[in-house]
């Protein structure tokens, strides 16, 4: 019959579909359909199944006047919501007339231009802090602080350490677009890890000197090699070993701690950076990667913090085929743990450049 044939072409579409009849019936829909709005709806009034007004108007409006129309229709799905773009075309022919409405699944675009919105809300958040207190103190200079010099002097260092924030703001922004541009390239330079975390370590001495922190690291006996980037790698434990400096408590050690470990998937080498902080709470642990999230936003701005460090650590571990994993006791401390794949680079896996 007729309606087989369009049975099949229901089904051909990819997205789940249902031909809406003059009666307000659903007269066919495709097996996707029946997934997302449920078993059955063949046969009851299309309200039932497409409960959205919007839709139920499109529709209302397509078996009127034949008129094409479009609408969102969102579904609960676990915790969220499943978002689908709703076309509404008038179909006649093959024992079928009615309105044919294809639900097209926008949920990932949606969720993706949400988050180039909030992060460019962020974004504009942490500029305008600093900003808007450099424009405050230049106003100040010029007008009621002209003639003071203890009061330019203290100004001028409040306006150092806002630029300073900017800064590095800036910096940490631009390392985390190169970094999230180059994921999928693996680097392949043969890369001596114990070396590079002695070398980041004597940069970050003076840091953990002013702040009462002794940062302590045995390289192993047997020094792995791993396929990497040395510059990023550099930055990975430049940035868990200075929050390690930043949240840790003073007159307490942060240890760097280098192991080999069997993996199902080859050998790797794990580096542990363990602080004696006060601990993070379990609920913030799934979160601390995203970008901008902080424990304790007033604390990270004191300390310099721009709340990138672990997402930009997140994603070089990523493009190196890696793990970072967190474990933290509070009161105990908390341990940042990187899990790299050892070995050289296997020139017939053409790794890429780096
Ligand atoms: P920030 O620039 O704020 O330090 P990060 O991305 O490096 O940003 O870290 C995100 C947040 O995770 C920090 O603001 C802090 O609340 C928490 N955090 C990171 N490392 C530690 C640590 N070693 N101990 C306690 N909290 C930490």
């Amino acid at each position: 019959m007729p309606q087989r044939f369009v049975t099949s072409i229901l089904e051909a579409l990819g997205h789940p579909a249902v031909i809406v009849g003059r009666d307000e019936r659903i007269l066919l829909a495709n097996q996707a359909a029946r997934d997302v709005l449920g078993v059955g709806i063949e046969g009851r009034h299309h309200a039932m199944a497409l409960r959205t007004p919007a839709v139920l108007t499109a529709i209302a409006r397509c078996l009127a006047t034949r008129e094409r129309a479009e609408a969102r229709h969102s579904v609960p799905l676990g915790t969220r919501d499943q978002v689908f773009r709703v076309s509404v075309s008038s179909v006649e022919g093959a024992d079928v007339d009615g309105a044919l409405c294809i639900l097209q699944d926008i949920t990932a675009t949606e969720e993706a231009s949400q988050m180039r919105r909030d992060f460019v809300a962020n974004v504009s958040h942490e500029l305008k802090t600093p900003l808007t207190a450099l424009m405050g103190f230049i106003e100040t200079l010029r007008g009621p602080a002209r003639n003071d010099p203890a009061a330019q002097e203290r100004f001028l260092a409040i306006m150092d350490r806002e630029a300073g924030r900017m800064n590095r703001l800036v910096r940490d922004l631009l390392q985390l677009s190169r970094v999230e541009a180059e994921e999928r390239i693996r680097p392949s330079d043969p890369v001596d890890l114990a070396g590079l975390i002695q070398m980041t370590l004597a940069t970050l001495r003076p840091m953990s000197r002013a702040a009462g922190i002794d940062v302590r690291f045995d390289p192993p006996a047997e020094r792995p090699v791993i396929q990497g980037d040395a510059d990023q790698l550099t930055q990975v434990f430049h940035n868990l070993i200075e929050n390690g400096i930043k949240y840790g408590a003073p007159q307490t050690v942060v240890r760097v701690v280098m192991f080999p470990l069997q993996a199902p998937s080859g050998p790797m080498v794990r580096v542990d950076v363990i602080d004696q902080g006060e601990g993070i709470p379990a609920i913030h642990l799934p979160r601390l990667t995203e970008r901008f999230y902080r424990v304790d936003t007033h604390r990270s701005r004191e300390r310099g913090g721009t709340g990138l460090g672990l997402a930009i650590v997140k994603h070089i571990v990523q493009r190196h085929r890696g793990r970072l994993l967190v474990d933290s006791t509070i009161g105990e401390g908390s341990t940042f743990s990187v899990l790299l794949p050892v070995g050289q680079p296997n020139p017939a896996a053409g790794g890429g450049a780096g």
